[in-house]
């Protein structure tokens, strides 16, 4: 058995595992690399395999770094299935049809003002390519398990963090494989707990928060402040929002204030047809969070939902205390980008950051409070308070990672540590040595390592496997 760590090593997108294991060879998510250009850069780089030898991709959830570079995979000749939850499923149609039209946006873009070395400049993939990897789909409910072959064998177990996300747990023969995907809070207000495996053999772990722990304070206290300090001047609020997860949460967040007296009555608008879309489908996918249909019914009604152009542009008319929540999360695109041109120069304003803003995008300009952010080309001065809400994350921290782990009945034989910056994964790593004393490390983007087959244990009877929990379920 063999494991290739394609992405996500040392850094936090383009997850993507090859894993060689009885007979066939599966591709453990497929993301698209973000971020700094020589990361992105990777996104062009030829398949390091053909890309037709596949068996089977198994995605863990539908950020794009996890799922964002399936269309690339089937324009290169992939035609084999592509497995995930029911939610991935739903959501992976909303964010690749949307990665395609910005991949397609970017290459106009491109091609008008002849930035690119290339002519014509071309999208990473259009959206012909996303239909037809979308049409691969074929998703799978939670716990149950689902054949690859003789002796082979995976199954999802929920993770929490956002509608859909699952860990895999691969059975070859005797032997267990497990990816956490990225995990979610045990204590987060929408999503479930994730649900860590019974047990592996071996262990790809997340690690975006391995060197930090979430702020102890509660996010209503913090957005309920916020709230009352901008409408006693007077002014209202622009948040940039992450239309999957973020967008829901901060609706629930605001009915709760509404409801409990703790914010005024003001107009809140959700000014993102892809977090209305997406808002939509918590109600298709009950199990996956824990919401009740009478929640979800006062979140539809926490916000004006404004799909079309017009009805985003009649919120201009308005005058008093409002907010606005709108994409893109960290300002690089969409229709936040107007909202910020209206109403980031008045001092009486609050642009309030939500989420996690990657260095060089506008958001982080924005965070590191700059005088000015520059918008469609001009110069716009900041004078409203940039606020940022800490205490919001979707992802476990140290502490919730190591208690996840601490859930399996046994030590893997080995565990890799991926999907975190190269400090973040070193001190998981260096906090799973010391706190659970397991066999513990951070693998190279590109590094191959052999899994030997796990050692059939035998139980005090003498009957093999007869001791072992069963490895494709997983505690409660
Ligand atoms: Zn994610």
């Amino acid at each position: 058995m063999k494991l290739t760590f394609l992405g996500a090593a040392q850094t936090v997108t383009g997850s993507r595992y090859l894993l060689e294991a009885g007979g066939k060879r599966l591709l453990i998510d497929c993301g698209l690399f973000q971020g700094p250009r020589n990361l992105r850069r990777r996104n062009w780089d030829p398949l390091p395999f053909a890309a037709e030898t596949l068996d089977a991709v198994i995605l863990t959830h539908a950020h794009i770094d996890h799922c964002g570079y399936l269309p690339v995979l089937v324009r290169n000749g992939y035609r084999g299935p592509v497995y995930c939850t029911p939610g991935t499923a739903d959501l992976c149609e909303v964010m690749l049809r949307d990665s395609a039209r910005l991949q397609e946006e970017d290459a106009a873009f491109a091609n008008r003002h002849g930035f690119s070395k290339h002519h014509p400049a071309l999208p990473l993939y259009t959206s012909e390519d996303a239909e037809a990897a979308l049409r691969l789909i074929g998703p799978r409910e939670f716990d149950v398990p689902v054949s690859l072959g003789e002796d082979l064998s995976f199954r999802l177990l929920p993770a929490g963090h956002i509608l859909g996300a699952a860990s895999v747990v691969i059975c070859c023969g005797h032997t267990v494989v497990a990816f956490s995907g990225d995990l979610g809070r045990p204590d987060d207000p929408l999503m479930r707990a994730p649900a860590p495996p019974v047990h592996a053999d071996y262990l790809v772990v997340e690690s975006t928060y391995g060197d930090r722990l979430h702020a102890a304070r509660d996010p209503e206290d913090e957005l309920a402040e916020m709230f009352a300090r901008t409408f006693a001047r007077g002014g209202l609020v622009v948040m940039p929002c992450f239309a999957v997860g973020r967008a829901q949460e901060i609706l629930y967040y605001i009915a709760r204030l509404k409801e409990s007296g703790r914010m005024p009555n003001v107009p809140v608008f959700l000014d993102s047809p892809m977090a209305i879309s997406v808002t939509d489908l918590y109600r298709r996918h009950m199990r996956d969070h824990r919401l009740t249909l009478s929640q979800l019914h006062v979140l539809d009604h926490a916000a004006f939902m404004t799909r079309t152009v017009d009805d985003s542009k009649a919120i201009a008319s308005r005058s008093g205390p409002m907010i606005i929540i709108a994409g893109s999360g960290m300002a690089t695109g969409g229709r936040v980008l107007h909202h910020l041109g209206l109403y980031a120069s008045d001092p009486h304003n609050t642009i309030a950051l939500v989420g996690y803003q990657a260095p060089g995008t506008r958001g982080a300009t924005l965070e590191a409070h700059a005088p000015a952010i520059k918008l469609h080309g001009d110069y716009v001065r900041v004078r409203a308070e940039v606020s940022s809400i800490s205490s919001l994350s979707a992802h476990a921290d140290y502490r919730e990672t190591l208690r996840w782990l601490a859930g399996m009945t046994c030590p893997p034989v080995r565990t890799f540590v991926t999907h975190g910056e190269p400090a973040a994964a070193d001190a998981l790593r260096r906090r799973i040595v010391e706190t659970l004393h397991w066999d513990c490390c951070v693998p190279e983007f590109g590094e191959t390592v052999e899994l030997p087959e796990a050692p059939v244990r035998d139980s005090p009877s003498g009957t093999a496997q007869a001791r072992l929990p069963n490895p494709l379920e997983h505690n409660p």
